[in-house]
């Protein structure tokens, strides 16, 4: 009796210390939030009202706490327990909402591939066109315009860009002849050159300036006057097949020069591709990350002025792309997503919402910068993970997260066979992510194709699996109206498939 009085001592002594600190990390965590959204205010100032850009060092000064506003290790080790808990929950709830068991498909690759095909998907948020090509188009197109292929270009062209391609590539290339029409080539080298339009498999992995290099065939492929043709072939046959997938919208990012012609092309183009596939197509305006930001601030202020002038629905958002190493956020953005966020909270009305490649690689902090700058989504967003004060923050702010599987994995970024893909804690912790494939024809991948790795790297839900799909509509840039007929769609499409796959 005296020893269990003893213990309910101890207990209640333990409770009300561990809840104290508790407390006072909270606290904590709220003064490093406020600094994050002080920060906010900056960014607009600086670039939106003055066109001042900040320094790193100001930047950075920015996130500096007060000694006594610092976290112990055991306030961090507080934070991280809460936030598994939270994962917890959220699995317990999700494996009790889901109205289809996943486990017996986890290890059954025939059953699995038949139902990641049949799942509705809702719509992909993170998709470059030029990754798009397949052997077939590459083949049709090559044929068609019968260019002439002259080895040494590309691989000069490859070095000058800091790309790379491997040496036994180059040898391969160089047994090509030194100039030669397409269709003057034996089947063998067609073969052999139409491989540079895709990542080797071996190895499974590649450092980004293997993957960039692909695009220098892709620009000497499709880029003169011929292009729109070129394109316009490649998206009918990329948007029939993820119609095919049960796919119903898509956001494709790429560069477009600012003019009206391209506004009306843009929007032409997303009337007939839904006429033709059913797929909602919208357009986001991809800056590219190793250009000055300066650069691409004038292009995005062009851009949002000429939309202002020409309004379409056709055309919804920023992106920043191209690879992400040497290539922070706060320097190579700040210009262009500081300015349109100002412009933004000054004109509910504005014509482009705000995604960023952040997290993917490079400098870990653009995850948290790109939020501060504005966006409501992030593309990857795989390092994420690793800063436990921003995903705090991305709890709060909740940015829909568009992630990508397979290429994390055939980029080095992360090795679904090692560890589950993030994408999971995130959703988890109550962050709006959806899938996507990045660059489908390059990484030999599809939707259904990545809800094939969701599955069978990871312990994830039916449930969660809808929320995917619903995300990718909910944290959509098209119209609110656009996003209720394509949910409602959807809703209806998972009750059809539903009653299909339990009779
Ligand atoms: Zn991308």
């Amino acid at each position: 009796m005296v020893f269990a009085r003893f213990c309910t001592f101890i207990i209640t002594i333990i409770l009300v210390t561990s809840c104290s600190e508790q407390d006072l990390a909270n606290i904590k965590l709220v003064a490093h939030l406020k600094k994050y959204d002080q920060a906010k205010e900056m960014m607009i100032e600086r670039n939106y009202h003055q066109s001042n850009p900040i320094s790193r060092e100001e930047w950075e000064q920015q996130f500096v706490m007060d000694q006594s506003d610092q976290f112990t290790p055991i306030e961090i080790g507080l934070l991280k327990e809460n936030q598994k808990l939270i994962i917890e929950q959220s699995k317990r709830a999700a494996t009790r909402n889901s109205v289809i068991d996943l486990d017996p498909l986890r290890d059954d690759q025939t059953a699995l591939a038949e139902f990641c095909y049949s799942i509705p998907k809702g719509g992909m948020l993170h998709v470059h066109p030029y990754g798009l090509f397949t052997r077939e188009i590459v083949t049709k197109i090559l044929t068609k315009y019968n260019p002439v292929i002259e080895p040494e270009y590309f691989i000069t062209t490859v070095k000058n860009q800091g790309q790379v391609l491997y040496d036994h590539e180059i040898e391969a290339l160089r047994s090509l002849p030194e100039s030669s029409p397409f269709l003057s080539l034996n089947d063998a080298d067609k073969s052999l050159f139409i491989d540079f339009f895709f990542l080797p498999t071996e190895p499974a992995s590649h450092d980004f300036t293997r993957f960039d290099a692909i695009f220098a065939f892709v620009i000497w492929m499709v880029e003169d006057e011929f292009l729109d043709e070129k394109m316009e072939m490649l998206y009918l046959d990329f948007l029939g097949r993820a119609a095919d997938h049960g796919v119903s919208y898509i956001e494709f990012t790429n560069g477009f020069p600012p003019t009206v012609e391209r506004i009306e092309k843009l929007t032409d183009w997303s009337s007939k591709f839904f006429d033709e596939t059913g797929v909602v197509v919208r357009w986001n305006l991809g800056q590219l990350r190793f250009l000055p930001g300066s650069n691409n601030a004038e292009y995005i202020k062009k851009w949002n002025a000429l939309l202002v002038e020409n309004p379409t629905d056709a055309i919804v958002g920023v992106d920043l792309y191209a690879i992400e190493r040497g290539n922070p956020a706060l320097e190579k953005a700040q210009a262009s997503y500081g300015y349109l966020a100002g412009y933004n909270r000054e004109h509910p009305d504005h014509p482009l919402e705000m995604t960023m490649h952040a997290g993917e690689m490079g400098d870990p902090r653009n995850v948290r910068d790109a939020m501060i700058m504005g966006v409501s989504r992030v593309g990857h967003g795989v390092l994420l993970q690793d800063d436990l004060i921003t995903l705090e923050y991305a709890r709060n702010l909740k940015p829909g997260i568009e992630m990508n599987i397979n290429s994390n994995h055939q980029l080095s970024v992360h090795d679904k066979t090692k560890q589950p893909h993030p994408f999971l804690k995130f959703l988890r912790l109550g962050i709006p992510v959806s899938l996507s494939t990045d660059n489908d024809g390059i990484f030999d991948t599809n939707r259904s194709k990545e809800c094939i790795a969701a599955v069978s790297t990871t312990d994830v839900t039916y449930a969660e699996l809808q929320a995917l799909s619903y995300n990718s509509l909910s944290t959509s840039f098209a119209s609110p109206k656009t996003k209720d007929i394509l949910t409602n769609r959807l809703r209806q499409s998972f009750s059809l498939f539903e009653q299909r796959y339990l009779n």
